[in-house]
């Protein structure tokens, strides 16, 4: 592998998509606006973009540098995924076909499976057993194009295992190519153990579970729904949150209308996440509020639920969207941002362009990131994909196959032809 540091040009490549523009998060017609370069080319060094512009003018301007062949790829900023469960153990096969057979989330649940298989499963692991299960699944999404992802914990819902599960994302950020930025949700459910006495779990949270992991987290999440933590219990584990030094996320307005989406704006929320639900008032408020609505069309797809973002009305109203895998064993099982950005076309009614915008500079601002990566322009991270398609637009249109060709991380090639180069 060459030394990132020397610099290089990549081009011949057939279109730089390169998302540059406004450093804030785009918004109702600019999400349309990729600012595409027909036959780009990209100048890197140091890990970073040095330039982005026509291929004749970079190889006018940059003789002497090294070239490489980009083969006629359309070129994208690496996505970011902004929603992940990504440090859990277990599977959770029998779920899936109960499910299918009709059975419901509370006989599932009885039988022994659901979120809390998943916790049960979780706090046996030991720190490898976590690592060691998520290694692969960042090699997936490595692999189908996404370079920096969010990870929460939330499978321990105590000390411990939340812990683990924090110091699980910190290994595999400082192991893989792919960046992470962890989350706490320690607040995903209310454990068994405290099933008859919620409120001594929120106090746990506040007093121990926030405080404790504050070192291993910079974003704090919850269940806000009435039946895991209402609007009133998720204000006051988030206020709490924000003392303690965290940005806050929110699963918000999902499954029932809580006013998740006012509440993110109230608090100043980095996103809001899911809002299958999400009222006219929330709608609203993230219009003109700063926190992100990150989607997550790929659950309610793969539960066959009919509580899917209107997104069209989000967009159209100035909401920032953003997209995300929502990875994990239960309600969505997938790595692939590419499969997300099919589904939230065919079932969100997004546009190609306005999926490409979510998946990239809208989700890095979704993990506070959007000055660093999300677009290729001078000065940011060199996280950019190859893509063996004939045009952007194609993009989302052919799903269920890897149609990524090469992934640079921080101007290394970590991806050829498909497949992780190994370091
Ligand atoms: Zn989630």
């Amino acid at each position: 592998m060459s030394d990132p540091s020397v610099g290089f040009i990549i081009h011949n490549l057939k279109q730089v998509v390169t998302l540059a523009g406004s450093s804030l998060p785009r918004r109702g017609k600019e999400m349309s606006e990729l600012a595409v370069i027909e036959d780009g080319a990209i100048v890197v060094a140091n890990g970073k973009i040095a330039e982005v512009g026509s291929e004749a003018d970079l190889l006018a301007q940059f003789p002497n540098s090294r070239r490489v062949d980009g083969q006629g790829a359309v070129c994208l900023p690496g996505f970011v995924d902004p929603h992940t469960h990504l440090p859990f153990y277990g599977t959770r096969e029998n779920d899936f076909e109960a499910r299918i057979l009709g059975k419901s989330y509370a006989e599932i649940a009885l039988a022994g499976g659901g979120i809390r298989s998943t916790m049960r499963a979780t706090r046996k692991a030991s720190l490898d057993d976590l690592v060691t299960a998520a290694k692969p699944r960042l090699d997936r999404m490595l692999c189908s194009g996404t370079t920096t992802a969010e990870a929460k914990s939330g499978y321990g819902l105590n000390l411990e295992t939340e812990r683990r599960q924090l110091l699980a994302i910190k290994e595999l950020d400082e192991v893989h190519p792919v960046d992470l930025v962890a989350t706490n949700l320690a607040a995903h459910e209310v454990p068994d153990e405290y099933r008859e006495d919620k409120e001594a779990y929120i106090r746990l949270l506040c007093d121990k579970l926030l405080p404790e992991l504050k070192e291993l987290a910079q974003f704090c999440d919850i269940f806000c729904e009435d039946h895991v933590y209402s609007a009133k219990e998720s204000r006051r584990i988030l206020s709490r949150a924000k003392e303690h030094g965290y940005q806050i996320k929110i699963h918000a307005d999902e499954i029932e209308s809580v006013g998740g989406a006012e509440l993110a704006c109230e608090l100043g929320a980095v996103s809001a996440d899911h809002l299958g639900r999400i009222s006219e008032a929330g709608i609203k408020g993230l219009a003109s509020c700063e926190t992100i609505a990150v989607l997550l069309p790929g659950t309610t797809f793969y539960l066959n639920l009919p509580n899917k973002a209107p997104a069209r009305k989000m967009i159209e109203a100035g909401v920032a969207v953003a997209l995300a895998t929502d990875l994990n064993p239960g309600s969505c099982l997938t790595e692939s941002m590419p499969a997300i950005l099919t589904i939230a076309c065919a079932d969100l009614r997004m546009t190609p362009g306005e999926v490409i915008t979510a998946a990239t500079i809208n989700a890095a601002h979704a993990v506070g990131m959007g000055d660093s990566r999300g677009s290729l322009e001078r000065g940011k991270w060199a996280d950019f994909v190859l893509w063996d398609i004939p045009h952007w637009r194609y993009l989302p249109t052919h799903f269920g196959v890897n149609l990524v060709k090469d992934v640079y991380k921080k101007g290394r090639r970590v991806v050829q032809d498909g497949r992780r180069v190994s370091s």
